[in-house]
């Protein structure tokens, strides 16, 4: 018995009456980055289904460079899944969400981020550049960032939100746009 036992058995229900899908490009045409966070799940709060989005999570929802990383990749694996077929509005959109009362909001406070730092060995700049104090303000910073990626595919367009966690809603703070707009909104 591990503590995933109850887990795995949910597992058994699943596989009974599943069947698998083709490689390709997600349903949705949509990739969302988001935080870690239990209560945020991306499949529960938007609704999806297996195959409808690539769903990229780690503290905060931030837009770090390996997430950049990751989207680069995503990027061509598209475009080599779509193989000449891609839509006129591109590849896919990557949404960013992050989220009201985020547990990374505690390193903006300095004592509770040098504690942090001297705990976990990380450096106290990386912890103070992932804290989520406003969502709505660090939301708009990582689409920005994702935007001024060099590695951004022109072919992608990203958009900001933020869940409040108490009232369950999504609201977008800044609509879809591709890498070449960027600085223009
Ligand atoms: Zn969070």
């Amino acid at each position: 018995m591990t503590k995933m036992s109850p887990l795995l058995e949910r597992n058994e229900q699943f596989a009974a009456t599943y069947t698998p899908g083709p490689l390709g490009p997600p349903a949705s045409q949509v990739v969302i980055v988001a935080c870690l966070d239990h209560r945020v799940d991306p499949a529960i709060v938007l609704g999806l289904q297996l195959g409808d989005a690539v769903v990229i999570r780690n503290t905060g929802g931030r837009v770090t460079q390996a997430v950049i990383d990751d989207v680069a990749y995503l990027a061509f694996l598209a475009g080599q899944l779509l193989s000449g077929q891609v839509a006129a509005e591109g590849l896919f959109e990557v949404a960013v969400v992050h989220h009201t009362q985020c547990g990374t909001g505690f390193l903006a406070d300095p004592g509770f981020r040098h504690r942090a730092a001297e705990v976990t060995g990380l450096p106290e700049a990386a912890l103070e550049a992932t804290a989520v104090a406003d969502p709505h303000t660090t939301v708009r910073a990582d689409v920005e960032r994702l935007l001024a990626a060099p590695s951004l595919s022109p072919k992608v367009s990203v958009s900001g939100h933020v869940y409040d966690i108490a009232t369950g809603r999504v609201t977008t703070v800044l609509d879809a746009r591709h890498p070449q707009l960027a600085g223009t909104n």
